[in-house]
């Protein structure tokens, strides 16, 4: 018998992605159909934006259901986002997380060549609260940065073995590629992304102005 509720909950998840994606494209956040957006619909199920659409531009059929190996669990011809097991690591990782979030964003991209130490540390910033449960300027929000990897499979194991060192992280930045950040519902990652494309062009700026790069 068809679960009505659940069907409803996930046009609900499609509609909130695809407005999140809208959203940025309208930043320039997701250019040339980069970055990938996905939902979390159970423990073992979430929907990522299918390969190749803008993600400016996203209706609420550009999605397709994977499991957590990033799989696609439709029709054989639909395909996932390359991405998509670097999304399904994540929900595997945190049992609450319930949307990854992925952009392509010049600040993202800039920041995560010019962090020579493997991570970008963020503090002073009062945007730093729009990140879950951080309640102070005065938190040190390190964001792990790891070489980007065209094996996607094996680079969402790389990101795991960061991840065991950095377990309050938001987020992580792939070099010279992009971010990935999660939350316990769209919203909140849409928030994440938010915070931190605004800390990161806030810290690029910082850096070319002290011109010494700390
Ligand atoms: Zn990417």
């Amino acid at each position: 018998m068809r679960d009505e509720g659940a069907s409803e909950r996930e046009a609900g998840l499609r509609a909130e992605l695809a407005a999140a994606g809208r959203a940025f494209g309208a930043r320039g956040w997701v250019p040339a159909t980069s970055g990938n957006l996905s939902a979390r619909l159970g423990p073992d199920v979430a929907i990522i934006t299918a390969s190749g659409r803008d993600k400016g531009a996203l209706g609420e059929g550009d999605f397709l259901a994977i499991d957590l190996d990033g799989a696609p669990l439709g029709a054989p011809e639909e395909r996932a986002s390359a991405e998509a097991p670097l999304h399904g690591a994540l929900y595997r990782r945190f049992a609450d997380v319930r949307a990854v979030l992925h952009v392509h964003s010049p600040a993202a991209t800039t920041i995560s060549l010019v962090a020579g130490s493997g991570e970008v540390t963020l503090r002073g910033y009062e945007m730093q609260k729009a990140l879950a449960g951080v309640t102070t300027h005065e938190h040190a929000e390190v964001i792990p940065v790891l070489p980007n990897e065209q094996d996607t499979v094996r680079l969402s194991t790389l990101v795991g073995e960061r991840l065991d060192h950095h377990p309050d992280a938001h987020a992580y930045l792939l070099a010279g590629h992009g971010l990935y950040t999660w939350g316990w519902s769209v919203a909140e990652a849409r928030r994440h992304v938010e915070a931190l494309e605004f800390l990161f062009d806030c810290e690029l700026r910082r850096l070319a102005l002290r011109g010494d790069g700390r």
